[in-house]
């Protein structure tokens, strides 16, 4: 705790920011650091947690008052302060939606011994198909969890027998250090190494269980992802984590989904793009194409005289939205002229002979203008290497 950073220069913002000062800091910080952009990357993912620290504490009046005045020690339990386990990082995922996952969901709460301690939370990930992420599915997913040991019914011990006090720590789960250092005594809390921190020890123990008060066993979970979900984005599953101990309550099931690319279709939020080919003369006369949409082919009137890399919108024809699957973003397409790469001796003729039409039209057009330009020219002699 030492060498902790101030939170207002974690977030880069004055001591009297405001509170839309603060949540747009975070915002950028979060972002910057955010472990999606940042894979691997261990320091970014420190920073990230470091500002997530910072606004849990400064974006509660009473805490950030409690900071003011005491820093860093308001909150250091070995200093009297109420620890960090008392935040709720929970109420922080409104700001950027279920992207950040379990990102706020815990690990960062303190075990206190011998209390009631809400059960880890479970990680896993699904793969869907891209069409199923757009229109939401109904998926199972099937991984082994822990239970109550029904023989011991969790204590770990022998039927007639009881867990006994931990010797070591009375019972108490920490143990106290006291060791003479250069700045004197310094005492430090160590979670009891025979117990493990619970306060009691097992001597007889459950064969059911082997003494640890759980047995495994697979389960399968029903998983609905809604419609609209995108790739890397987690679903958190309430009560199916691993068992609270002392009567703590279950942690919770996080599944990241996966979505599989589209050969045709990408994404981008709630828009999706992709690419159409649309003959020269489609592109020269105009009329109706058909354009591959997620839902399924689409008729299209294009103008004549349509240009390659001409981009159409299609209101409405994206991915439905997190929040109401009936609001959906946009589809663009991008209409790409072919070139044929070979034509019959008929198509030739004809094309030869648009040529030649074209030529008169450009030099009656070119003569009245007084001038040969070169882009015409240019033009011109490119076409008759067809
Ligand atoms: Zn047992
Ligand atoms: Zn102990």
């Amino acid at each position: 705790m030492a060498d902790k950073r101030d939170y207002y220069e974690v977030l880069g913002v004055s001591k009297n920011a405001s509170d839309a000062e603060l949540k747009k800091a975070y915002r950028v910080v979060a972002k910057k650091y955010h472990p999606d952009t940042n894979p691997g990357d261990k320091e970014a993912e420190e920073k990230f947690k470091e500002a997530a620290e910072a606004y849990a504490v400064l974006s509660d009046p009473e805490k950030r008052q409690k900071y003011d005045q005491f820093g860093h020690a308001a909150f250091d339990p070995n200093q009297g302060g109420a620890g960090f386990g008392g935040f709720d990082f929970a109420d922080m995922s409104d700001i950027f939606g279920d992207i950040f996952g379990d990102m706020f969901g815990g690990g960062t709460k303190q075990r206190q011994s011998n209390g009631p301690v809400k059960g880890a939370n479970i990680k896993t990930t699904v793969r869907v198909s891209f069409e199923e992420a757009v229109f939401g599915t109904q998926t199972e997913i099937e991984l082994p969890l822990k239970d109550e040991c029904p023989v011991c019914k969790g204590t770990g011990s022998q039927p007639g027998h009881q867990p006994e006090t931990c010797v070591k720590c009375g019972g108490k789960g920490q143990v106290v250090f006291t060791q003479q250092s250069l700045f004197g005594m310094a005492r430090t809390v160590q979670t009891c190494p025979d117990c493990q921190g619970s306060g009691k020890v097992i001597r007889y123990k459950c064969s059911n269980c082997a003494g640890s008060g759980y047995v495994k066993s697979k389960k399968r979970i029903q998983l609905a992802v809604p419609a609209g979900i995108d790739n890397g984005q987690s679903i958190r599953i309430r009560d199916k984590g691993e068992p609270g101990i002392n009567g703590g309550g279950r942690g919770d099931l996080l599944v990241t989904i996966l979505v599989d690319r589209h050969p045709t279709f990408q994404r981008q939020e709630y828009d999706l793009y992709s690419s159409e080919p649309i003959t020269f003369t489609q592109a020269a006369l105009g009329g109706r194409v058909t354009l591959t949409t997620i839902d399924g082919p689409y008729e299209y009137d294009i103008k004549p005289g349509t240009q390659t890399n001409t981009k159409i919108k299609l209101k409405g024809k994206g991915v439905p939205t997190l929040r109401n699957k009936s609001v959906r973003g946009d589809h663009y397409v991008t209409l790409i002229v072919q070139v044929p790469d070979s034509l019959t001796d008929e198509q030739k003729s004809i094309l030869n002979q648009y040529e030649q039409a074209s030529a008169v039209n450009t030099r009656s057009s070119t003569d009245s203008a007084g001038g040969f330009s070169f882009g015409d020219h240019k033009k011109k002699k490119g076409f008759k290497k067809l």
